[in-house]
């Protein structure tokens, strides 16, 4: 059924700029040659705002998030006292991803790291799929499992890629680099999928680790963990009929701020941040526990409660409306819900602000879940500030410390596929292009405007398939 085998590899945060000073300094050989050798290229658009979760949800799904549920990390509803947080999950997903879409064709798919993936078992794909969760889990599994080997290369490094300081964060992140590439190279040789789709996370952690990357300063350090991802690209390159490489959105430094929250604290307005994490204490002891279960001796209890504290993390939390009028889901504050019956009073205020441009849910997603969605955004018009949530004495800040945050733009690379006037993709453009590649039919009720899809007819109901499958409780990998 399946035309072509495709790998869709995912470098997160990976913008052009960065790419093209790799290749200037000759990192990454092997895909600066598939890049120059005539393969498509495009800018992708991330969602807004343009965040890890959603985007690669839109990614590996086709629509916007409206459709898909998944906004940020956390998954907010309102309460009758306050609202309710708590990480994202593949329970929160409504809509099939591509492992799942394919699988309903009989594809066999392998899936890495993909975000909200957690719990394996649950994603929808017909005992086809091979699936290991992502970094953000709370734990990070494989299904079936005796791919577990895969599931522990993923927890390498996981913890020390918030605490670590450069130079140790590049070695750490080659090392961590190495060691799932190794173990995904096992898997292929005794599993053939018509699909692979794995996301590197380590371009985002060490962009996000250190500024001075982005300024090309310590480009140098990043390159053995860079060709590692090379080197595994060019032991895949025959495995499969094309490849496909993408990034969920693109990276810059930021040298001016607005702060989000004093704009509302002077107005009156109770806003604050809230995540999923607990306070850095709890981090900390969490860390320290997680680093003394390598002493052999004292190992069964510290573990024990690590993962006691670890889990917590991820545990539901309520903000109640009594101290939040206004929350930051993740100290993010682009995302804005607000306390019902003040969503008005808030956006007049954020839209006094010229600097910034101000949404309302619906006008920037369409679909069933939108009810779910925050009730606000907001992104600078231009892209040289950075939003912050900390309170500042005035609403624009220098930042005296160069920063280093996601921005909107980012790559798009296939071998096997032609398009004029796509120059500029969207994140729900992949999944058409990826089902073309293997000749499978185009998801009815995808949010995809691209125009060649025209010429494409063949298509198929997949999300009507999948809710009645989920509704009967079938084609879960495991129950
Ligand atoms: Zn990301």
């Amino acid at each position: 059924m399946v035309r072509n085998s495709v790998a869709v590899i995912g470098l997160d945060g990976m913008s052009w700029n960065i790419l093209e000073a790799l290749f200037d300094r000759g990192v990454m050989p092997f895909f600066k040659s598939i890049v120059r050798r005539g393969s498509f290229t495009a800018t992708l658009k991330s969602t807004l705002p343009p965040s890890t979760c959603p985007a690669w949800t839109s990614i590996a799904t086709g629509v916007n998030p409206g459709k898909h549920n998944v906004y940020s990390f956390l998954s907010i509803s309102r309460g009758d006292l306050g609202f309710e947080s708590k990480v994202v999950t593949a329970r929160d997903v409504r809509y099939p991803r591509i492992h799942e879409l394919v699988g309903m064709f009989k594809a066999k798919s392998l899936v890495i790291n993909l975000p909200a993936t957690y719990p394996p078992e649950y994603n929808t794909a017909f005992k086809t799929s091979v699936v290991v969760s992502d970094w953000l889990s709370p734990e990070i599994k494989a299904y079936p499992a005796e791919y577990e080997e895969l599931a522990k290369a993923l927890k390498t490094h996981l913890v020390s890629k918030v605490t670590a300081k450069p130079p140790k964060i590049y070695k750490l992140m080659e090392e961590r680099v190495e060691r799932i590439s190794f173990e995904t190279l096992n898997v292929l040789e005794k599993f053939r999928p018509d699909l692979m789709f794995i996301v590197f996370s380590e371009p985002d952690w060490i962009m996000h680790g250190d500024p001075l990357f982005l300024k090309g300063d310590n480009m140098h350090l990043a390159s053995k963990m860079f060709n590692a991802i090379d080197d595994f690209i060019k032991e895949i390159y025959d495995v499969f009929d094309h490849m496909v490489f993408v990034s969920d959105h693109g990276f810059s430094l930021y040298e001016k701020g607005i702060s989000v929250v004093s704009i509302l604290k002077r107005r009156g307005i109770k806003a604050r941040s809230m995540g999923a994490s607990k306070p850095r204490s709890r981090r900390k002891i969490t860390e320290m526990f997680f680093k003394i279960g390598r002493y052999r001796r004292i190992r069964p209890l510290a573990r024990v409660v690590a993962k006691k504290l670890f889990k917590e993390k991820y545990s539901e939390r309520i903000a109640p409306y009594s101290e939040f009028e206004v929350l930051f889901p993740g100290s993010d504050p682009r995302y804005i819900y607000v306390k019902p019956g003040l969503e008005d009073v808030v956006v007049n205020i954020l839209k006094e602000v010229d600097l910034l441009k101000v949404y309302r849910s619906y006008e920037v997603y369409r679909g069933p879940c939108v009810s779910h969605a925050p009730d606000v955004l907001v992104e600078p018009v231009d892209y040289s500030y950075l939003l912050l949530t900390k309170e500042r004495e005035k609403i624009v800040v220098e930042i005296k410390k160069e920063v280093s945050a996601h921005h909107p733009y980012g790559i798009f690379v296939t071998t096997g596929f032609e398009c004029d006037g796509c120059e500029m993709l969207e994140t729900y453009d992949v999944v058409p292009i990826v089902l073309y590649l293997m000749g499978l039919p185009i998801p009815s009720d995808t949010d995809s405007k691209l125009l060649w899809l025209k010429e494409k007819p063949r298509r198929y109901r997949y999300s009507t398939k999948w809710k009645l499958l989920k509704s009967l409780g079938k084609g879960r990998l495991a129950i």
